[in-house]
């Protein structure tokens, strides 16, 4: 817990900030007391040069982040329009949290480059640029061999639905505090597991979540609040991610749920941390009963871990 730091405000340009954010005041401060006393008139100049108004805050969680965290990014900035967060390139929407703070999430995998990437804040006009060093980690890797033919490859009402899914970003909060775990079994396989496919190294391939190797028929509970997104059948076209169900937890944070016997809950209905969802199982793609969980920040598979463990507001 507390690896959270404030990253001083950085001015990129005082003088054009004090100009815009002062303009409209200090040409008629300054004019009125003119006309009565030139000295006067200086003085007040002085006194707002001295005091310009402040540049907004951002703080950045956790503080050394590496691959397959979540990069939370927390800006205290006046009200008016959402302060944005971009990271190589792509630009992050915030949400407001009360109190003149509006937070980016930023998902990073173990397919990312790790080294030092800046953060564009941009807010109340300006934009600062936060430098932070993402660390390499090491994921464990798997061989598989794979024979003639191979299994089925999965229908296009499956993709479809999931890459729906995988897009959805709700204004909304629903989650409240560290996310629970979904099944009482071992973890069997963590996140960003990487693969040899008969020898060759699978260069887009992760394990996008964490196995549970739950027994057949185990409940699996919905890890944190949200609205239940996306109910998938095997009957229906889901071949090979099995019986599946999606929750969408607010603000581009979503759980899916694989491989299970049963399902519990319809699209629409909205769900409470710990309520029973469904059953594990080995539907779709899967050598025996597990279930597989994995979580989404703006379309990607980021470690469920942080999340269990310290959680984010
Ligand atoms: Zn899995």
């Amino acid at each position: 817990m507390a690896i959270s730091h404030l990253l001083s405000a950085k001015l990129i340009d005082r003088s054009r900030h004090f100009l815009q954010r002062n303009y409209p005041i200090w040409p008629i401060w300054g004019i009125k007391r003119l006309w009565f006393s030139c000295f006067a008139g200086t003085i007040g100049l002085i006194l707002l040069l001295s005091n310009p108004a402040q540049a907004f805050q951002v703080q950045v969680q956790p503080t050394s982040p590496a691959l397959g965290d979540t990069i939370s990014v927390i800006v205290q900035a006046a009200a008016g329009e959402n302060p944005t967060v971009t990271m190589r390139q792509k630009t992050y929407p915030t949400f407001n949290l009360g109190n003149n703070r509006f937070r980016a999430l930023l998902p990073t995998t173990p397919l990312d480059t790790a080294g030092t990437l800046t953060l564009q804040v941009n807010a109340e006009g300006q934009t600062q640029s936060l430098p932070i060093v993402l660390r390499s980690r090491s994921f464990p890797t798997q061989s598989i061999w794979l024979g003639e033919g191979g299994g089925p490859e999965g229908t296009d009402y499956e993709f479809n639905k999931i890459d729906a899914f995988k897009a959805l970003v709700t204004p909304e909060k629903f989650w409240n505090g560290p996310f629970l775990r979904p099944n009482q079994g071992e973890v069997s396989t963590i996140y960003g597991v990487q693969r040899y496919y008969n020898g060759e190294f699978a260069n887009d391939y992760y394990h996008r979540g964490v196995d549970y190797a739950g027994a057949e028929g185990s409940p699996v509970i919905a890890p944190a609040a949200g609205r239940i997104a996306l109910v998938g059948r095997v009957s229906e076209g889901f071949e090979l991610h099995g019986n599946t169900i999606g929750i969408d937890h607010g603000q581009g944070v979503l759980s899916i749920f694989l491989h299970l016997s049963r399902i519990d809950v319809k699209e629409g209905d909205f769900v409470q941390a710990g309520q029973q969802i469904g059953a594990v199982g080995s539907t779709g793609i899967a050598t025996g009963p597990h279930l597989h969980w994995g979580l989404y920040v703006d379309g990607l598979s980021v470690d469920p871990v942080p999340w269990r463990e310290t959680g984010f507001e």
